[in-house]
């Protein structure tokens, strides 16, 4: 059985890989900070305090963070994965994603009997606090965000119906049904691009007169940050590995940020899915986490360039996270 602590953040200490004496020398740039954020660490905290709790199993509606090593793990130690409460059984536990979701739904889990526990970061509840206000405020809402992500499904939940509008460019701000005097108000996505959110944003100002925005950006630190540090490594290297979930819009934005600087980049889940026709012969690679990547993940990419090259660690650190948020109180 895999142990979920196996997963744990090893940030400042990557093991040195077995390598290979008569191989080519690469110099792997390691960005810092890479990896599980506070908000991910909470959730999977909350899913297995409620595991140690109220003994297994316990339900989990979606995938707690994006990525399925994590989920397989939490799995092994008793959680149920569903994807709607009807798939619960009354009386059960049940825990809510860090992604956030609408107040219906959790009015659905009481209604069924459920004792719920919300694992939603503290980051995306102040995207949702903003929401309320703005439109308690009369304005139309514009979610800078991608349509169908767990995290937008959840704050439109928190907005009205028929108010409210998703965009995720600048054309589609030009095509937006409203005056341009209507009184507006944006809010973003935690995980989006800082630079896409920005162009979107300036468009926005340059329509609306009477537009309301966040005092500070919705863009989470953990996601910044990632972004800033690979932006560094990707500079400097010939080729980038992106550690992360295809369904994590945290680990695509990584790459995407990457692509802006370097030529070849790949988004793996793990050493088994190196292409390995993208590594170069020599020179520097670069690698980074998503905000949902166990270490584990960057640990065997780099034990597996270990197999095949003289591998030299260099971590790149752009900035020291210090955020910790409190521990969900489970009961
Ligand atoms: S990526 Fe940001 S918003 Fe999402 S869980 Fe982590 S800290 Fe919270």
């Amino acid at each position: 059985m895999r142990q979920l602590s196996s997963l744990k953040l090893q940030r400042d200490s990557p093991a040195p890989p077995s390598t290979k004496v008569d191989a080519a020398e690469i110099r792997v740039l390691l960005a810092a900070p890479r990896g599980f954020c506070a908000g991910v660490t909470r959730a999977i905290d909350a899913v297995r305090d409620a595991l140690s709790v109220h003994g297994a199993p316990v339900y989990v509606r979606r995938a707690i963070v994006h990525n399925l090593e994590v989920v397989r793990s939490l799995e092994d130690e008793g959680a149920i994965f569903v994807q709607e409460l009807d798939e619960v059984p009354p009386g059960s536990v049940v825990l809510f994603s860090a992604h956030g979701v609408s107040p219906a739904i959790i009015g659905d889990a009481k209604r069924r009997g459920l004792t719920a526990y919300d694992a939603v970061c503290p980051l995306v509840s102040k995207v949702h606090r903003e929401v309320r206000r703005h439109q308690q405020s009369g304005r139309k809402l514009i979610l800078i965000g991608h349509k169908g992500h767990p995290e937008i499904e959840g704050t439109l939940g928190h907005a009205s119906a028929g108010s409210t509008f998703i965009v995720n460019s600048a054309a589609d701000v030009a095509a937006l049904p409203l005056t341009d005097d209507a009184p507006t108000a944006y809010a973003v996505q935690t995980t989006y691009s800082v630079n896409d959110a920005r162009d979107i944003v300036d468009a926005l100002k340059a329509r609306f007169n009477d537009l309301a925005g966040p005092s500070s950006s919705d863009i989470c630190y953990a996601t910044t940050n990632r972004q800033a540090a690979v932006s560094e490594i990707a500079a400097r290297a010939d080729a980038v590995i992106v550690a992360g979930d295809p369904s994590s819009s945290n680990a695509n934005r990584l790459a995407e940020v990457a692509a802006a600087y370097c030529d070849s980049v790949q988004l793996i889940a793990n050493a088994s899915e190196i292409d390995w026709s993208k590594v170069p012969d020599s020179g520097a690679i670069g690698i980074t986490a998503a905000a949902s990547t166990p270490e584990t993940a960057v640990q065997s990419i780099i034990d597996a360039l270990g197999l095949r090259y003289q591998v030299r660690i260099e971590q790149v650190e752009t900035v020291r996270e210090t955020v910790v948020f409190k521990r969900l109180a489970v009961a």
